[in-house]
């Protein structure tokens, strides 16, 4: 079995079969152009404990490189330098002008106190400060699996702290609370792009008929994966915007099904309050923890960690669409025998692209200092109040209350920020889709979006003179 950073190179190598970029440069675009690995100290209690860890500057190609860190006790520098190459490859997909980077911190959060937790990400900070690994125009973190909003206020915290007066220290890293430098939208940012991702590719007549299935998301059975940060929005956004029937979902503790479909909230709520999916009411729990993966389903969302869909249970998917949230689900062997049985797989470097983009919009907004829809909200509003009053004189009819308000609001920071992931999974879609349909041979989304990021990267790199 390919190992994950393997595998991305495969994908890689078999997009570069279908280009025509110099040697030398597509070597240039596959390597890590910076590793660090580190052990620090933290105290827990009385001991002291040894940790782990790494930051990966995939591509310097653009700066600042931009990428999530990740708390598990699983993490190694293969891993690391494949989340950190799927990046760079992510934020050329959707237009995001940055290089790509991952962090791997090496401890499993569920065993960690809130305390714990706060000192070993303080202390990965202060490692990346004294390297010169961190920093708005340098490398700007974000959350990853094991990580949110919190670690991310102490990461600014601790570098404010080291960077008395930098002016732009807000930006140093994204995903971070409202309150303190965040962005409205970056929580649901990766669900809610999943989200449009699929949405997209059930628009597209001609590819989902092949999987037999019809045009759009409403009424389409959905199997999810992991109930974190990403698959949970993933889920409630589905089935409250796209009507999508959630009909089972895999958790560290089990898998829970009901064929008649089950309240994504309801179950987001549950499991906060009991710790467990297990139980949920009208639920059955199925016999092993990763079942929900096996059931027919139009849509799977694999939301949890790289490597679930393998060459050892590949065969027993019967999904229509895989809709990889999570990054790297799909091992390239499972990858190659499940496209060529006819399943669509939607790929993770354009899937879950919705996080990197709006923390792109949080990073503008920081070293902007200006919250999105402040200076033009109310100006909106007063030229549409005009256009409407100007209407009624003109008919001579009132126009309902209702649509009075819904014609003269001004975009909020919200609007704006769910108006821009849309337009960007619906572009990034648009691209890759006509990229597969063009070019002779080439059998899947994933080899066409590896298509569009290396020659966005390679024209880069060739626009800075490096390689002529
Ligand atoms: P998270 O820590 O919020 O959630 C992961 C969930 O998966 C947890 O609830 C965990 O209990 C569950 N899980 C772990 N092992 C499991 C297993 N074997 N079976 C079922 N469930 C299991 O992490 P996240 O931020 O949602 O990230 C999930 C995936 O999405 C990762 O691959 C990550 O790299 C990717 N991703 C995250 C973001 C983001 O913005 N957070 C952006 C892009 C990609």
């Amino acid at each position: 079995m390919s190992s994950f950073l393997g595998s991305v190179q495969m994908n890689f190598n078999k997009a570069a079969s279908f280009m025509n970029v110099p040697s030398g440069l597509l070597e240039q675009i596959r390597v890590s152009n910076a590793v660090y690995r580190m052990n620090f100290p933290v105290r827990f209690g009385n001991t002291y404990k040894v940790i782990e860890a790494y930051r990966v500057q995939h591509s310097h190609h653009r700066l600042p490189t931009k990428g999530g860190i990740r708390f598990s006790e699983h993490v190694n520098q293969n891993e690391v330098e494949a989340l950190a190459a799927l990046m760079t490859y992510k934020c050329a997909i959707a237009d995001v002008p940055f290089g790509g980077a991952k962090g791997g911190v090496k401890v499993n959060a569920r065993e960690l106190t809130e305390k714990q937790k706060e000192r070993v990400t303080r202390r990965y900070t202060m490692e990346l400060i004294k390297r010169n690994f961190i920093g708005p125009a340098i490398d700007v973190p974000a959350p990853d699996y094991g990580t949110g909003p919190k670690e991310m206020a102490w990461i600014l915290d601790t570098y404010a702290t080291f960077k008395t007066g930098e002016i732009n220290a807000p930006a140093c890293v994204t995903g971070k609370p409202v309150n303190q430098h965040g962005i409205r939208g970056r929580t649901e940012a990766t669900g809610r792009g999943v989200f449009y991702g699929i949405r997209e590719l059930l628009s597209q007549k001609n590819e989902v008929k092949k999987a037999g299935l019809d045009t759009g998301i409403a009424g389409k059975t959905m199997v999810v994966q992991g109930l974190g940060n990403v698959g949970s929005y993933t889920a409630k956004i589905s089935t409250e915007e796209g009507d999508v029937k959630l009909i089972a979902v895999a958790e560290y503790e089990g898998s829970i099904y009901n064929p008649k479909g089950i309240d994504a909230q309801a179950l987001i709520d549950y499991r906060k309050e009991n710790g467990t999916i297990l139980g949920f009411p009208g639920t059955k729990t199925l016999p092993n923890r990763d079942d929900a993966l096996f059931l027919e389903c139009d849509i799977l969302v694999p939301a949890a960690l790289e490597g679930v869909i393998h060459e050892g249970n590949m065969k027993k998917i019967k999904a229509k669409i895989i809709a990889e949230a999570a990054n790297g689900p799909v091992t390239a062997e499972a990858d190659e025998y499940l496209t060529r049985k006819g399943v669509i797989i939607i790929p993770d470097v354009y899937l879950n692209a919705g996080g990197v983009t709006v923390s792109y919009f949080e990073w503008l907004k920081d070293i902007s200092h200006v919250r999105f829809g402040r200076l033009e909200k109310r100006f909106q509003e007063q030229q549409a109040r005009e256009v409407v009053n100007l209407i009624e004189r003109i008919t001579g009819k009132k126009i309902d209350k209702r649509d009075r308000q819904f014609i003269a609001k001004g975009a909020d920071e919200i609007d704006i920020v769910r108006s821009g992931l849309e337009e960007t999974m619906i572009t990034a879609f648009d691209q890759i889709y006509s990229i597969k349909r063009k070019k002779k041979n080439v059998e899947s989304l994933r080899t066409a979006a590896f298509i569009n990021a290396l020659s966005k990267v390679a024209n880069d790199y060739m626009s800075l003179g490096i390689f002529p």
